[in-house]
């Protein structure tokens, strides 16, 4: 998969912090989830309880761990990040949540890769901010009960169907993060421009969002490659004409689709006529792993439109046909 445009987090990204919004005021997008999210941090404020536990739910690369840290600082509460398939032992989210004072964020990412022997020492944590904790083993072993600060779980997952029930209905604030539309995107970019110091007129700007896959993650690191390409051309500022010439050297076309998605749609036209065809099936023929695919190349291709879902499998919409300059094959129904 290529990097420039996988949303997922990769080597790159350390260096974006500079762009990573620090509050809700810098944060962009997300609106009516944001709204909510102010007044419960408020009332937890005013009340000087500790938030309930929420769980953000979304593709990679829209907003979810940047949020729990806004949680957190909005709070004015410490913040500790971890993720689910790091938390290799009970013993791990054991130390994690001793460590924990009243009220701080505890946040999991990829909570859905927990493994669900931990999710069991999770439950009575989150619910009565209590541990319990077998020591010993065999005869001898013992159970103890460990009293915990009151903190907040903050949960990510990109997908909440692999959420085991037990573990979703603990999450008092369900949050679900969509797509950025380019008019927000063209925000993003425009500040992160500034940020970098780079001269970046309105037209490339929306040229930069147009193409991100309606995903901050991905337009902040076009913005980068952009910029780079602008600066060895001697470009004085980033337009139309030079983000275009940028992101067609960076593989990336007119709606934002990378190398992986024309290949996921070619495949899917020239091997199975346009589908359905089945996920495994999919993954197989592009060798790349199942989980990427649901969680990375599909939801954007789905609300796109390029995509259907069916009970049979994926199929092709006339509008993938179009994109790709192929003719719809006769008697196709997607
Ligand atoms: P996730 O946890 O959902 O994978 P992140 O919170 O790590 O996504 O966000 C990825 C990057 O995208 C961050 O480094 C940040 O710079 C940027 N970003 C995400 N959401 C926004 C936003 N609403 N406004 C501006 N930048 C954002």
């Amino acid at each position: 998969m290529t990097d420039l445009t996988s949303a997922s987090a990769g080597r790159d990204d350390n260096l974006d912090v500079s762009l990573r919004p620090s509050g809700f005021s810098d944060f962009v997008g997300q609106a009516a989830a944001r709204a909510n999210l102010e007044v419960f941090i408020q009332a937890a404020r005013q009340r000087g309880s500790a938030l309930d536990h929420v769980l953000f739910v979304g593709p990679p690369g829209l907003g979810k761990t940047t949020l729990a840290q806004i949680i957190a600082k909005e709070l004015g509460v410490g913040f500790r990040a971890t993720s689910g398939p790091v938390i290799a032992k009970a013993g791990d989210l054991a130390a994690l949540l001793t460590n924990l004072e009243e009220r701080d964020v505890l946040f999991i990412d990829e909570i859905h890769r927990l493994n669900p022997a931990i999710e069991e020492v999770l439950y009575p944590a989150m619910e009565d901010f209590q541990l319990d904790l077998i020591i010993g083993e065999g005869p001898a072993a013992r159970s103890v009960r460990i009293d915990l600060a009151k903190f907040t779980l903050v949960g990510a997952t990109t997908r909440a169907g692999l959420l085991t029930t037990p573990l979703r209905d603990r999450f008092g604030i369900p949050v679900r993060l969509n797509f950025y539309t380019p008019e927000e995107l063209v925000q993003i970019v425009t500040r992160g421009a500034r940020l970098l110091g780079m001269p970046m007129a309105p037209d490339g700007a929306m040229e930069i969002a147009r193409r991100s896959r309606g995903t901050p993650r991905i337009a902040g690191r076009l913005l980068r490659r952009v910029i780079d390409f602008a600066m060895v051309d001697g470009a004085s500022e980033v337009n139309r004409a030079v983000a275009d010439k940028a992101l067609i050297r960076l593989d990336v076309d007119a709606r934002g689709l990378d190398q992986l998605d024309r290949r996921y749609l070619t495949t899917i036209a020239d091997f199975y006529n346009g589908g359905p065809v089945g996920i495994e099936t999919i993954a197989a023929a592009l060798s790349e792993p199942r989980d990427a695919i649901e969680e990375i190349v599909e939801p954007y291709l789905l609300q796109q439109g390029f995509i259907q879902r069916t009970p049979r499998g994926r199929m092709l919409t006339a509008i993938a046909f179009q994109h790709m300059g192929k003719s719809v094959p006769q008697g196709f129904v997607g």
